[in-house]
Formats: structure tokens, sequence, C-alpha cells
């Protein structure tokens, strides 16, 4: 048995480090087209046309796939690393708590690589404009192939529904509080006064995700369709924490080895910026999700797809 849930973990691990290499080779497509492509003036200057990589919003939009890949990868090595250690340690305690976060990691990872991956490369298609349908370009070929991935190996809706049921309600919620325990002491080391605002922001992120902790196993005492109606925004929440985990620790890293000419450093503290800006705030929203979404869907009647909307 422990065999089979090794492998199925190897095995959703893989499909989203799958994800993430198409979401790569489809921004590396979207960043060369934007290049070259003139469309539109210059936004400050009023002369053009100009490449479209200039333009605030491509450029939300180069940014949106960059993050959220850089994110993830790194957050898929340290399941990889659980994984080798939940096995391999040898140390006893830590290959059992290893072993915690490698069960409550594989769906989060799973379902964020490979659902944030298939927003990403329909981004990266975005980016093309009218030409990311014509097949010359390659742009639709890397959507059709990540089309897949959130699918198999377990589609994301039974991701979030194993993170819900296995692995918060059935221990009520021990697993999780125990990851959660570790990011606040982990992110206690980060404290350098550049990163305040993104700080304060992680923290508040962790205290929601221990809110909806507590919110998911109340709504499972109610009845078990209650956690499941909101289990998809609970799965995105902890994706979400997750990455801006790695964000800020890859911007604190990184703030120590800023030096010269060397962009990639200084490259990587605008890309945890950005991310905390512009996909850290949806924590709130689908903390809203989780507190006020069960209800209607639980007591819905699904007659109600009978008749045409
Ligand atoms: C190209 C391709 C290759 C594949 N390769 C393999 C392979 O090599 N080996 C292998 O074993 N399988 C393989 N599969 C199968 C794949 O793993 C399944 O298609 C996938 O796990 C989804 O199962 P399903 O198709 O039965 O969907 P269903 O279970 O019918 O799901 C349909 C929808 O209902 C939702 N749903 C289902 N049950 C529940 C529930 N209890 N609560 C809430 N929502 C639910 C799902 O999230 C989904 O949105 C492959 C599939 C494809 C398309």
């Amino acid at each position: 048995m422990r065999y089979m849930f090794t492998m199925m973990n190897l095995a959703r691990l893989a499909v989203g480090v799958e994800a993430n290499g198409v979401s790569e080779r489809a921004y590396q497509h979207s960043v060369a087209y934007a290049k070259e492509r003139l469309q539109g003036a210059d936004p400050e200057q009023g002369h053009g046309p100009v490449s479209i990589i200039n333009h605030p919003d491509v450029k939300r939009m180069l940014m949106v796939q960059k993050s959220r890949i850089e994110a993830l990868r790194s957050v898929g090595l340290l399941l990889g690393t659980s994984i080798d250690k939940s096995i391999k340690h040898p140390d006893p305690e830590v290959r059992e708590f290893n072993q915690v976060m490698t069960e409550i990691m594989t769906p989060i990872v799973k379902a964020s690589m490979t659902d944030f991956g298939l927003e990403n490369v329909s981004l990266a298609l975005q980016v093309h404009g009218g030409m990311g349908f014509i097949e010359e370009t390659g742009a639709a070929q890397y959507y059709r192939d990540q089309r897949i991935t959130p699918i198999y190996e377990g589609t994301s809706g039974i991701q979030a529904l194993d993170l819900v049921t296995r692995k918060t309600l059935r221990d009520r919620g021990r697993g999780v509080r125990m990851v959660i325990h570790h990011i606040r002491d982990d992110i206690g080391t980060v404290n350098d006064p550049k990163l305040e605002g993104l700080i304060d922001a992680m923290k508040d992120a962790i205290g929601v995700a221990e809110s909806s902790i507590e919110h998911i196993l109340n709504l499972g005492m109610q009845s078990p369709n209650k956690p499941a109606a909101v289990c998809d925004a609970y799965l995105k929440l902890w994706g979400l924490v997750f990455c801006g985990w790695h964000m800020l620790k890859a911007a604190d890293i990184s703030l120590t080895r800023v030096e010269g000419s060397d962009r990639f450093y200084a490259n990587k503290i605008v890309t945890a910026q950005f991310f905390f800006d512009h996909d850290m705030p949806k924590v709130q929203l689908y903390w809203n999700i989780i507190q006020n979404g069960a209800d209607a869907l639980v007591e819905m009647d699904s007659g109600i797809f009978e008749m045409a909307s």
C-alpha cells in the first residue's frame, strides 16, 4: 500500500512539473513574440508603433506567467526533497515530518501547477493576439498540451477533495497545522526591513490559512458535503500560501546577493513583489468563498440545471 501511494505521489508531482515545463516554454514563446510585434503608441512618449512588450498590460501578462512559474518551480522542488527525505532520511522524526509535508503538498502542488499552468498558457496565447489562433506561431499547441494536465493523475477537483478529506478532516487538522507552524517559523527568519510589506502580507496569509482550517473542520461537523463544496477555494488558498512563502524566501536571499550588473537577483526581487501585488491578494477572495460559499451549493436542487440559463 505504501508503495502505491509513493508511486501516486511521484506521478502527481511529475504531472505538475510537466505543466510548469509547458508553462515555461509558452512563456518564452510569448516574450519573443512581444518583443517583435509592433503595435500601438509608446504609453509615455506618444510615438509609435512600439514593441508590445512596452505596454503595461502586456508586461502584466508576461509577469503573471513568470512569477507563477518561478514560485511553483521552487515549491515543486520542496515537494521533491520532502518525498526523498520521507523515504531515505536516517532520522525517523525527519522522515515522519517529511511524510506529512509530502501528503499535504502533493494535491496542492499538482493542482496549483496545472491550474495556474492552464491560465499561464492562456495568457501566453493572449499575448499573441489574433496570431495566437494561427498554427504557425505554435502558441495554441502549448494550450492544447497543457489542457490535459489538470485532468490526468487525478483532476484538480479530486486533489482538492483529497486535501479537505484525507489531509485535513481525517486527522482533525493535525498535519495541516504542523505545516502552518513550519512555514510561520521559517518566515520568522526573514527580517530585512526592505521586505516589510511582503512579510506582513505573508503573515496575514498564514493567519487566514489557519482560520480556514478551523472553518473547514467546523463545516465537516455539519455535513460532509459542506467542506467538499468549498474545497477548490481551500486548495487555491493553500497554493498561494506555499507560493508566497517561497517568493518571500527568494527575495530575502536575493537581497543579500544583488551586486553590480548581475540582473538575476534583482529580477527575483521585482518578481516576488509582483506576485505579492497581483496574486497574493486572492488569499482574501478564497477565504471569503470558504466562509460563504458552502450553504447555497449544498442546499441547491440539481434540478436547477434542467432549465436553460
Ligand atoms: C490523455 C490521457 C491519458 C491518460 N493516461 C492514463 C494512464 O496512463 N493510466 C491511467 O490509469 N489513467 C490514465 N488516464 C485517465 C485519467 O487519469 C482520468 O481521466 C482522470 O483521473 C479523470 O478521471 P475520469 O476521466 O474518470 O473523470 P471523472 O471521474 O468522470 O470526472 C469527471 C468530472 O467530475 C469530477 N468528479 C468526479 N468525481 C467526483 C467527486 N467524487 N466529487 C467531486 N467531483 C468529482 C472530476 O473532478 C471531473 O471534473 C488518462 C487520461 C487521458 C485523458
